[in-house]
């Protein structure tokens, strides 16, 4: 199978840094493997995205010289292939209706595979995942082997919230699938989601795609970037500083004189292995 990547940012603002280096990330990762690369706009979450976000990030990244190899594809057209997802863990028994508070959970995780409170016909009720006892092992392609006990880390997590939105991991999956994704390379603060990604993948006959966490970007007092005001945008009018700076957080070779992010991107693209890639967690920006 020949490898596709993809890029999947959430529309909660402009490109920033930490995105700007996921993508430069993915798509060598992609263009050294002969790969595609897709794009993915994850614009399920309405009450957390900014108006303008979507459109100012695809209009970035070719900016940044980055091409993808087919249009954008909206979580907002996909809903039913949420519904049918959600249908199939459903008609499985995997999920369960779900009126607990966070209060009736005291802050804790769900661990009972079923619901603490009386049912409220009255009231929409969130679902979970049904987890187990059971330990997702993967091998990440930059961060090792990883291993996660699902029920004490994740607990019956929610996959359909109360307003009826679906959540994040279940609309990953099903999209990583219907795009045919095979490698997932993004940034490792969604390291953790990983095994319950894995985990959804198996509820739903999914095939498992191999994943790399690039490190998370770290401001000078070793905050998360996107925490910090080194979140600010990245300015695709002048591309080129915030390029060179993914390039050499990513420990790839910057090529000085370069007037275009295609001729720096070319460059780097000729001295990219997997390999070479930063292997830690985090990092700061220099
Ligand atoms: N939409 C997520 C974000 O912007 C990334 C999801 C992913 O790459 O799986 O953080």
């Amino acid at each position: 199978m020949s490898y596709r990547g993809r890029f999947a940012p959430s529309p909660t603002g402009h490109l920033h840094f930490g995105s700007l280096m996921a993508a430069v990330g993915s798509w060598l990762c992609a263009r050294h493997a002969n790969g595609e690369w897709l794009l993915r706009v994850e614009d399920i979450d309405p009450p957390r995205e900014m108006p303008g976000s979507a459109e100012s990030i695809l209009a970035a990244l070719p900016a940044f010289g980055l091409s993808a190899d087919a249009p954008p594809l909206f979580q907002s057209t996909r809903q039913h292939a949420y519904d049918a997802a959600f249908e199939q863990l459903k008609a499985a028994d995997l999920v369960f209706p779900c009126w607990c508070s966070r209060n009736d959970l005291a802050g804790g995780l769900h661990l009972d595979g079923h619901c603490l409170a009386p049912p409220m016909p009255d009231r929409t009720p969130a679902w979970r995942l049904r987890v187990p006892d059971i330990e997702i092992r993967f091998d990440d392609a930059l961060q090792g082997p990883q291993g996660q006990h699902l029920r004490t880390t994740a607990g019956d997590f929610v996959i359909r919230r109360v307003e009826g939105l679906y959540a994040y991991q279940l609309a990953c999956v099903v999209d990583d699938a219907f795009q045919g994704v095979t490698e997932v390379v993004r940034g490792n603060d969604l390291l953790d989601s990983t095994p319950r990604q894995i985990y959804l993948q198996r509820c739903l006959g999914l095939p498992t795609p191999g994943y790399l966490h690039l490190p998370l970007a770290l401001d000078g007092q070793g905050r998360k970037l996107s925490k910090s005001e080194q979140a600010l945008p990245v300015d695709p009018t002048d591309p080129l500083p915030a390029l060179r700076e993914a390039l050499a957080f990513l420990d790839l070779p910057v090529l000085r004189h370069a007037r275009e992010p295609a001729a720096l991107l070319a460059h780097a693209r000729e001295h990219f292995s997997p390999a070479r890639l930063p292997h830690c967690s985090e990092r700061a920006v220099a």
